[in-house]
């Protein structure tokens, strides 16, 4: 049961915030329910969990317009496709995988004047492997001022997949360089990690996340 599932994972977030002397409720669950139907999302609204993220664009508009009723945050967290930043700017609140500034500058041009900026993130390929996309660590300072002009959208921060890793010490590393690399922007404005995934939460709570992003643990496999 979702609602099950739900519970299990929010005790293991707030356990790890203590182990790791976090700040209680500091660390925001992400429900990604890319693959998921609406009935599932809407399982897990009725256990409480507001926030959604997506990774395809028209399979999350099909799903928003099912859930028009419900008071939902959705985050867009899949690659992004120039044809599609129209789409993404005005269908979610939080973009978190951004990796350019000509993206940027369209999410901010395209986003509708009447709604509030658009909340994003860059999105950094900490682990540098070639096929993932994500900007590499040394572009984030001129990235990030680059984007500050913006009018449309709010940097938020980071967010990053690592390379799959089964080792707990190993799995830090990544995500403690991130956060390092951020503190060093001196920025406050830049208060979001989204990190950490079903295999590696735990690590990257004890490394700053205050965004998880959880797909499989919580809906179970996709198939
Ligand atoms: C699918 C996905 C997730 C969720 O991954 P799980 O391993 O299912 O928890 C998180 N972040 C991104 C960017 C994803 O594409």
């Amino acid at each position: 049961m979702i609602k099950n599932q739900l519970n299990e994972i929010l005790a293991q977030i707030s356990q790890a915030e203590q182990t790791y002397s976090r700040t209680p409720g500091d660390v925001l669950l992400l429900a990604v329910s890319k693959t998921k139907s609406a009935q599932a999302i809407a399982e897990a609204y009725q256990a409480g969990q507001r926030h959604f993220g997506e990774n395809y664009c028209q399979e999350a508009i099909g799903k928003q317009k099912e859930l028009g009723a419900y008071d939902i945050t959705w985050h867009f967290i899949g690659p992004i496709q120039s044809n599609k930043t129209k789409l993404i700017a005005n269908h979610f609140s939080w973009v978190h995988s951004v990796d350019s500034f000509k993206i940027a500058q369209r999410l901010s041009t395209q986003r509708a004047s009447d709604l509030p900026p658009l909340n994003i993130c860059l999105q950094v390929n900490i682990s540098g492997e070639p096929t993932k996309s994500g900007i590499a660590l040394h572009e984030l300072a001129e990235l990030s001022q680059a984007i500050a002009i913006l009018p449309n959208l709010v940097l938020r921060g980071v967010m990053a997949v690592p390379e799959p890793e089964l080792d707990f010490e190993k799995q830090r590393q990544p995500f403690k360089t991130l956060y390092q690399a951020v503190a060093d922007l001196n920025n406050p404005a830049l208060d979001t990690f989204s990190f950490g995934m079903s295999a590696d939460l735990k690590a990257a709570i004890a490394e700053g996340a205050t965004i998880v992003r959880i797909g499989t643990a919580l809906f179970g496999v996709r198939h």
